[in-house]
Protein backbone atom coordinates (compact mmCIF):
# COMPACT_ATOMS: atom_id res chain seq x y z
CA UNK A 1 0.00 0.00 0.00
CA UNK A 2 1.64 3.63 -0.68
CA UNK A 3 2.06 5.58 2.09
CA UNK A 4 0.47 8.87 2.59
CA UNK A 5 1.18 12.05 3.78
CA UNK A 6 -2.06 13.85 4.42
CA UNK A 7 -2.13 18.14 5.18
CA UNK A 8 -4.86 19.75 6.47
CA UNK A 9 -5.18 23.35 7.08
CA UNK A 10 -8.04 26.18 6.83
CA UNK A 11 -5.71 28.69 5.50
CA UNK A 12 -4.86 27.89 1.77
CA UNK A 13 -1.58 29.79 2.15
CA UNK A 14 -0.39 27.86 5.16
CA UNK A 15 -1.77 24.49 3.15
CA UNK A 16 0.79 25.68 0.62
CA UNK A 17 3.22 25.72 2.78
CA UNK A 18 2.20 22.33 4.42
CA UNK A 19 2.29 20.80 1.04
CA UNK A 20 5.92 21.88 0.07
CA UNK A 21 7.17 20.81 3.06
CA UNK A 22 5.73 17.92 3.03
CA UNK A 23 6.68 16.75 -0.54
CA UNK A 24 10.03 17.09 0.17
CA UNK A 25 9.83 13.97 2.89
CA UNK A 26 7.62 12.01 0.11
CA UNK A 27 10.22 11.72 -2.64
CA UNK A 28 12.80 9.74 -0.82
CA UNK A 29 10.06 7.91 1.01
CA UNK A 30 7.68 7.30 -2.01
CA UNK A 31 4.87 8.51 -0.42
CA UNK A 32 1.73 10.31 -2.10
CA UNK A 33 0.62 14.26 -0.93
CA UNK A 34 -3.23 14.69 -0.27
CA UNK A 35 -4.90 16.84 0.71
CA UNK A 36 -8.28 17.06 2.90
CA UNK A 37 -9.70 20.06 1.88
CA UNK A 38 -13.03 21.88 3.09
CA UNK A 39 -14.20 23.88 0.26
CA UNK A 40 -15.78 24.10 -2.98
CA UNK A 41 -14.75 22.81 -6.50
CA UNK A 42 -12.56 25.74 -6.81
CA UNK A 43 -10.91 25.02 -3.35
CA UNK A 44 -9.63 21.79 -4.72
CA UNK A 45 -8.48 22.67 -7.70
CA UNK A 46 -6.30 25.14 -6.02
CA UNK A 47 -5.13 22.30 -3.79
CA UNK A 48 -4.17 20.26 -6.63
CA UNK A 49 -1.98 23.48 -8.00
CA UNK A 50 -0.46 24.00 -4.68
CA UNK A 51 1.12 20.37 -5.48
CA UNK A 52 -1.36 17.82 -3.72
CA UNK A 53 -1.27 14.91 -5.60
CA UNK A 54 -4.66 13.72 -4.38
CA UNK A 55 -7.96 16.05 -2.47
CA UNK A 56 -10.01 14.34 0.28
CA UNK A 57 -12.96 16.47 -0.19
CA UNK A 58 -14.33 17.07 3.27
CA UNK A 59 -17.56 19.11 1.54
CA UNK A 60 -18.19 22.38 1.56
CA UNK A 61 -18.67 24.56 5.16
CA UNK A 62 -21.92 26.00 5.53
CA UNK A 63 -22.84 29.01 7.22
CA UNK A 64 -22.23 29.24 10.61
CA UNK A 65 -21.00 26.01 10.83
CA UNK A 66 -18.00 25.76 12.98
CA UNK A 67 -14.61 23.86 12.01
CA UNK A 68 -14.62 22.08 15.46
CA UNK A 69 -17.40 20.34 13.90
CA UNK A 70 -15.12 18.35 11.21
CA UNK A 71 -13.39 16.69 14.45
CA UNK A 72 -15.67 13.32 14.24
CA UNK A 73 -15.35 13.25 10.30
CA UNK A 74 -11.24 13.82 10.48
CA UNK A 75 -11.03 10.97 13.35
CA UNK A 76 -13.13 8.79 11.07
CA UNK A 77 -10.95 9.47 8.42
CA UNK A 78 -8.04 8.84 9.87
CA UNK A 79 -8.63 5.56 11.51
CA UNK A 80 -9.82 4.24 7.96
CA UNK A 81 -7.08 6.03 5.91
CA UNK A 82 -4.32 5.32 8.38
CA UNK A 83 -1.78 8.07 6.97
CA UNK A 84 2.15 7.80 8.04
CA UNK A 85 1.78 11.70 9.07
CA UNK A 86 -0.70 14.16 9.06
CA UNK A 87 0.17 17.54 8.89
CA UNK A 88 -1.75 20.53 10.24
CA UNK A 89 -1.47 24.04 10.41
CA UNK A 90 -0.67 25.71 13.38
CA UNK A 91 -3.53 27.95 13.86
CA UNK A 92 -5.70 28.36 16.81
CA UNK A 93 -8.12 26.07 15.25
CA UNK A 94 -5.84 23.67 13.58
CA UNK A 95 -4.16 23.12 17.02
CA UNK A 96 -7.02 22.45 18.80
CA UNK A 97 -7.98 19.69 16.31
CA UNK A 98 -4.50 17.75 16.24
CA UNK A 99 -4.97 17.93 20.14
CA UNK A 100 -8.45 16.53 19.76
CA UNK A 101 -7.47 13.92 17.17
CA UNK A 102 -4.74 12.73 19.24
CA UNK A 103 -6.83 12.02 22.12
CA UNK A 104 -8.90 10.62 20.37
CA UNK A 105 -6.94 7.95 18.34
CA UNK A 106 -3.75 7.79 20.57
CA UNK A 107 -1.62 9.34 17.85
CA UNK A 108 1.75 11.14 18.81
CA UNK A 109 0.97 14.87 18.20
CA UNK A 110 4.23 16.95 17.64
CA UNK A 111 3.52 20.75 17.43
CA UNK A 112 5.43 23.06 16.40
CA UNK A 113 7.40 21.50 13.56
CA UNK A 114 10.06 23.05 11.30
CA UNK A 115 11.70 19.56 10.32
CA UNK A 116 11.02 16.32 9.89
CA UNK A 117 13.55 12.89 8.21
CA UNK A 118 13.14 9.43 8.47
CA UNK A 119 15.98 8.13 10.55
CA UNK A 120 16.45 4.71 11.31
CA UNK A 121 12.54 3.39 10.44
CA UNK A 122 10.94 6.46 12.68
CA UNK A 123 10.25 9.74 11.64
CA UNK A 124 12.46 12.43 13.00
CA UNK A 125 10.92 15.90 13.42
CA UNK A 126 12.97 18.65 15.02
CA UNK A 127 10.27 21.17 16.27
CA UNK A 128 10.06 23.83 18.40
CA UNK A 129 9.99 24.44 22.42
CA UNK A 130 9.05 27.01 25.01
CA UNK A 131 7.79 28.93 22.59
CA UNK A 132 10.85 29.42 20.20
CA UNK A 133 13.21 29.86 22.54
CA UNK A 134 14.25 26.29 22.15
CA UNK A 135 14.25 23.25 19.66
CA UNK A 136 14.34 19.82 20.47
CA UNK A 137 14.53 16.49 18.18
CA UNK A 138 11.91 14.21 18.86
CA UNK A 139 10.79 10.33 16.64
CA UNK A 140 7.24 9.70 16.51
CA UNK A 141 6.36 6.21 17.77
CA UNK A 142 2.85 5.70 16.40
CA UNK A 143 2.57 4.50 12.89
CA UNK A 144 0.15 7.31 12.16
CA UNK A 145 2.23 10.87 13.47
CA UNK A 146 0.13 14.32 13.46
CA UNK A 147 2.12 17.20 12.98
CA UNK A 148 1.54 20.77 13.71
CA UNK A 149 3.17 23.28 11.48
CA UNK A 150 3.17 27.23 11.96
CA UNK A 151 3.79 29.65 8.71
CA UNK A 152 6.58 30.61 7.02
CA UNK A 153 8.68 27.68 8.01
CA UNK A 154 9.19 26.53 4.36
CA UNK A 155 8.11 28.70 1.13
CA UNK A 156 5.14 27.14 -0.96
CA UNK A 157 5.68 25.66 -4.42
CA UNK A 158 4.68 28.26 -7.40
CA UNK A 159 0.95 27.14 -8.03
CA UNK A 160 0.92 25.01 -11.09
CA UNK A 161 -2.40 25.83 -12.60
CA UNK A 162 -4.53 23.37 -14.30
CA UNK A 163 -3.00 20.55 -12.69
CA UNK A 164 -5.15 17.82 -10.84
CA UNK A 165 -5.47 14.37 -9.42
CA UNK A 166 -8.00 11.99 -7.80
CA UNK A 167 -10.68 13.17 -6.13
CA UNK A 168 -11.98 11.14 -3.23
CA UNK A 169 -14.72 12.30 -1.34
CA UNK A 170 -15.48 11.73 2.32
CA UNK A 171 -18.64 11.52 4.47
CA UNK A 172 -19.65 14.37 6.81
CA UNK A 173 -20.03 12.57 10.74
CA UNK A 174 -22.48 14.87 12.54
CA UNK A 175 -20.77 15.63 15.89
CA UNK A 176 -22.69 14.57 18.79
CA UNK A 177 -22.10 17.81 20.72
CA UNK A 178 -22.34 20.55 18.48
CA UNK A 179 -21.28 24.32 19.62
CA UNK A 180 -23.49 27.12 18.52
CA UNK A 181 -21.61 30.16 16.71
CA UNK A 182 -23.51 32.85 18.40
CA UNK A 183 -21.90 36.13 16.49
CA UNK A 184 -18.89 36.74 14.91
CA UNK A 185 -17.44 40.92 15.42
CA UNK A 186 -14.73 42.60 13.68
CA UNK A 187 -11.76 42.75 15.53
CA UNK A 188 -10.80 46.48 15.65
CA UNK A 189 -7.91 47.32 12.51
CA UNK A 190 -4.51 47.15 14.57
CA UNK A 191 -3.15 50.92 15.04
CA UNK A 192 0.81 49.35 15.39
CA UNK A 193 2.28 46.65 13.59
CA UNK A 194 5.66 45.93 16.00
CA UNK A 195 6.65 42.84 13.72
CA UNK A 196 8.11 45.76 10.83
CA UNK A 197 9.34 48.41 13.35
CA UNK A 198 13.01 49.65 12.54
CA UNK A 199 13.40 50.55 16.91
CA UNK A 200 11.29 49.21 19.72
CA UNK A 201 11.04 50.87 22.96
CA UNK A 202 9.64 48.56 25.32
CA UNK A 203 7.87 49.51 28.73
CA UNK A 204 8.07 46.90 31.63
CA UNK A 205 7.13 46.99 35.08
CA UNK A 206 9.53 49.52 36.22
CA UNK A 207 6.77 51.93 34.92
CA UNK A 208 5.49 53.18 37.87
CA UNK A 209 2.23 54.65 36.39
CA UNK A 210 0.39 54.58 33.40
CA UNK A 211 0.77 58.39 33.27
CA UNK A 212 4.85 57.73 32.76
CA UNK A 213 4.17 56.34 29.23
CA UNK A 214 4.45 59.48 28.34
CA UNK A 215 7.99 59.51 28.70
CA UNK A 216 7.93 56.00 26.53
CA UNK A 217 6.54 57.24 23.38
CA UNK A 218 8.58 60.59 23.67
CA UNK A 219 11.40 58.65 23.43
CA UNK A 220 9.96 56.49 20.83
CA UNK A 221 9.08 59.52 18.33
CA UNK A 222 13.08 60.65 19.39
CA UNK A 223 14.47 57.53 18.19
CA UNK A 224 11.43 56.33 15.09
CA UNK A 225 10.45 53.80 16.98
CA UNK A 226 6.95 51.98 18.08
CA UNK A 227 6.38 51.78 21.96
CA UNK A 228 5.84 48.17 23.09
CA UNK A 229 5.27 46.68 26.25
CA UNK A 230 5.87 43.00 28.34
CA UNK A 231 2.48 41.37 29.04
CA UNK A 232 1.87 42.91 32.65
CA UNK A 233 0.83 46.25 31.23
CA UNK A 234 -1.50 44.95 28.65
CA UNK A 235 -2.88 41.92 29.75
CA UNK A 236 -3.00 42.80 33.77
CA UNK A 237 -2.91 46.85 34.16
CA UNK A 238 -4.26 47.77 30.37
CA UNK A 239 -2.14 50.40 29.98
CA UNK A 240 -1.83 49.62 26.44
CA UNK A 241 -3.46 47.65 24.04
CA UNK A 242 -2.65 44.05 23.37
CA UNK A 243 -0.87 43.83 20.32
CA UNK A 244 1.97 46.11 21.70
CA UNK A 245 3.32 43.09 23.98
CA UNK A 246 6.44 41.16 22.85
CA UNK A 247 6.37 37.48 23.32
CA UNK A 248 5.41 33.81 23.29
CA UNK A 249 1.84 34.93 23.56
CA UNK A 250 2.46 38.26 22.40
CA UNK A 251 4.14 40.08 19.05
CA UNK A 252 7.53 39.04 17.58
CA UNK A 253 9.99 41.83 16.95
CA UNK A 254 13.14 42.23 14.46
CA UNK A 255 14.23 45.77 14.95
CA UNK A 256 17.32 47.58 14.38
CA UNK A 257 17.30 48.99 18.21
CA UNK A 258 14.90 47.25 20.99
CA UNK A 259 15.67 49.75 23.78
CA UNK A 260 13.69 47.87 27.47
CA UNK A 261 13.05 50.62 30.35
CA UNK A 262 12.40 48.13 33.49
CA UNK A 263 11.78 44.83 31.69
CA UNK A 264 13.10 42.07 33.74
CA UNK A 265 14.18 39.69 30.97
CA UNK A 266 11.59 36.48 31.61
CA UNK A 267 11.90 33.66 28.91
CA UNK A 268 8.37 34.31 28.06
CA UNK A 269 9.28 37.93 26.94
CA UNK A 270 12.39 37.56 25.22
CA UNK A 271 11.40 35.08 22.81
CA UNK A 272 10.03 37.96 21.31
CA UNK A 273 13.49 39.99 21.08
CA UNK A 274 15.74 37.25 19.76
CA UNK A 275 16.36 38.68 16.39
CA UNK A 276 16.89 42.35 17.64
CA UNK A 277 20.09 43.74 15.62
CA UNK A 278 21.37 45.43 18.85
CA UNK A 279 19.65 45.15 22.39
CA UNK A 280 19.89 47.99 24.79
CA UNK A 281 18.51 47.81 28.62
CA UNK A 282 17.97 49.86 31.11
CA UNK A 283 17.28 48.59 34.42
CA UNK A 284 18.03 49.41 38.66
CA UNK A 285 18.85 45.83 38.92
CA UNK A 286 22.41 44.67 38.08
CA UNK A 287 21.19 40.98 38.72
CA UNK A 288 17.70 41.20 35.77
CA UNK A 289 17.99 38.47 33.67
CA UNK A 290 17.77 40.70 30.90
CA UNK A 291 21.00 41.92 31.66
CA UNK A 292 23.20 39.11 30.00
CA UNK A 293 21.25 39.36 27.35
CA UNK A 294 21.82 42.77 25.76
CA UNK A 295 24.50 44.08 24.38
CA UNK A 296 24.92 47.47 25.92
CA UNK A 297 22.82 48.01 29.54
CA UNK A 298 22.82 50.88 31.38
CA UNK A 299 21.80 49.95 35.78
CA UNK A 300 19.85 52.53 36.75
CA UNK A 301 16.89 54.25 37.68
CA UNK A 302 14.78 54.52 34.25
CA UNK A 303 13.43 57.63 35.85
CA UNK A 304 16.64 59.46 35.58
CA UNK A 305 18.11 57.77 32.69
CA UNK A 306 15.24 58.28 30.63
CA UNK A 307 14.64 61.97 31.01
CA UNK A 308 18.38 62.31 30.24
CA UNK A 309 18.32 60.80 27.26
CA UNK A 310 15.30 62.59 25.88
CA UNK A 311 17.43 65.73 26.51
CA UNK A 312 20.49 64.47 24.68
CA UNK A 313 18.27 63.15 21.49
CA UNK A 314 16.23 66.52 21.70
CA UNK A 315 19.67 68.28 21.93
CA UNK A 316 20.61 66.95 18.96
CA UNK A 317 17.95 67.82 16.84
C1 LIG B 1 2.17 31.26 30.15
C2 LIG B 1 2.80 32.61 30.27
C3 LIG B 1 2.96 33.35 29.12
C4 LIG B 1 3.56 34.61 29.20
N1 LIG B 1 3.71 35.32 28.05
C5 LIG B 1 4.33 36.52 28.11
C6 LIG B 1 4.59 37.26 26.92
O1 LIG B 1 4.25 36.85 25.81
N2 LIG B 1 5.19 38.45 27.05
C7 LIG B 1 5.59 38.97 28.26
O2 LIG B 1 6.15 40.08 28.28
N3 LIG B 1 5.38 38.28 29.39
C8 LIG B 1 4.75 37.08 29.35
N4 LIG B 1 4.53 36.40 30.51
C9 LIG B 1 4.89 37.05 31.79
C10 LIG B 1 6.38 36.91 32.08
O3 LIG B 1 6.63 35.68 32.70
C11 LIG B 1 6.87 38.01 33.04
O4 LIG B 1 6.09 37.99 34.21
C12 LIG B 1 6.77 39.42 32.42
O5 LIG B 1 7.39 39.46 31.16
C13 LIG B 1 7.50 40.38 33.36
O6 LIG B 1 7.24 41.67 32.94
P1 LIG B 1 8.23 42.84 33.35
O7 LIG B 1 9.62 42.50 32.94
O8 LIG B 1 7.62 44.10 32.84
O9 LIG B 1 8.07 42.90 34.95
P2 LIG B 1 9.04 42.43 36.12
O10 LIG B 1 9.46 41.03 35.94
O11 LIG B 1 8.33 42.80 37.38
O12 LIG B 1 10.33 43.33 35.93
C14 LIG B 1 10.37 44.71 36.21
C15 LIG B 1 11.81 45.17 36.03
O13 LIG B 1 11.85 46.58 36.19
C16 LIG B 1 12.97 46.92 36.97
N5 LIG B 1 12.68 48.22 37.60
C17 LIG B 1 11.73 48.52 38.52
N6 LIG B 1 11.74 49.83 38.78
C18 LIG B 1 12.70 50.38 38.00
C19 LIG B 1 13.20 51.71 37.82
N7 LIG B 1 12.67 52.76 38.46
N8 LIG B 1 14.21 51.90 36.95
C20 LIG B 1 14.78 50.86 36.28
N9 LIG B 1 14.35 49.59 36.41
C21 LIG B 1 13.32 49.36 37.25
C22 LIG B 1 13.14 45.78 37.96
O14 LIG B 1 14.46 45.73 38.44
C23 LIG B 1 12.77 44.58 37.06
O15 LIG B 1 13.93 44.06 36.42
C24 LIG B 1 3.96 35.14 30.46
C25 LIG B 1 3.80 34.36 31.60
C26 LIG B 1 3.23 33.13 31.51
C27 LIG B 1 3.07 32.32 32.76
Amino acid sequence: MTKEFIVFSEKPGLRAELIANALQLATSEQALVAAAVIGDQSAIEQAFAQGAQKVYSLGEQADGQLLDDYVPTLITFLKEKQPALMLIGATRQGKAIAGRLGAALGISVITDAKEFNQHDQALEITHLIFGGGAVRVEKANTATTILTQGASVVEAVPEKSGASGEIEKVSFVEPNRKATLVERKAKPPASVNLSVAKSVVCAGRGIGKKEDLEMVFELASLLNGEVAATRPLTEGLDWLPRERYIGVSGATVKPDLYLSLGVSGQAQHTVGITESRVIVAIDKDKDAPIIPQSDYFIIGDLYEVVPALIAALQARK
